[in-house]
């Protein structure tokens, strides 16, 4: 659009790097944008300052929180001898509201061959030192129970057997191809419960 305001044009880019926002959507959102009270889009806009200003990385787990190390790693009354390994920080929510009481550790990610993602460019390292001197009774594999889900446990557990730790996976009860994000409450906790052993 070579007569559109160069500003304008800006935050269509901007809001076109959003996964799940095509071009089409970026446009629509930028003219509502326009559309609606000042104030009403400067609330979004600051909204998005704060949250950035007051979320950080944990450097135990890498979940996001207002402090460092975060509110979970900081919580002695949970239970240090199991941690989950988590592919995003979101699913900790999923585990916290079925009433899991471990500690956490978040990939970042999962492995992709087709991604070019390799074990260096997850908290992989991180993962294998935080289990080398924390020493859990059993650390569970929580990656989402798809392909590149299933890989990623996989190539952790080839590398977290020998360090001695009990590895497991949750069980084979959540549907091939479907996220934790997705799975009702009571699938997620039957997959805890029903966890199997990968050592
Ligand atoms: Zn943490």
């Amino acid at each position: 659009m070579a007569n559109r305001d160069r500003t304008i044009e800006n935050l269509i880019e901007q809001l076109n790097r959003l996964p799940g926002i095509g071009p089409k959507s970026a446009e629509r959102l930028a003219f509502h944008l326009l559309r609606i009270d000042t104030e009403e889009a400067l609330q979004l806009a600051r909204a998005i300052e704060q949250v950035r200003a007051a979320v950080k990385t944990c450097s135990r787990c890498s979940n996001l929180d207002a402090q460092d190390p975060c509110s979970i790693c900081m919580d002695g009354s949970r239970d240090a001898t199991m941690l989950l390994v988590v592919e995003d920080p979101r699913e900790i929510a999923r585990f916290e509201d079925v009433g899991y009481k471990g500690r956490y550790h978040v990939l970042g990610g999962r492995l992709s061959q087709l991604e070019g993602i390799r074990p260096e460019d997850l908290t992989t390292s991180q993962l294998l030192a935080r289990v080398q001197k924390d020493k859990p009774a059993e650390v569970c594999l929580a990656t989402n129970p798809d392909l590149e889900g299933e890989g990623t446990a996989r190539v952790l557990a080839e590398r977290l057997v020998p360090l001695g730790c009990k590895v497991t996976r949750l069980a084979r009860g959540l549907p091939a191809g479907s996220s934790i994000a997705q799975v009702s409450a009571s699938i997620l906790a039957d997959a805890i419960e029903g966890r199997r052993s990968l050592s």
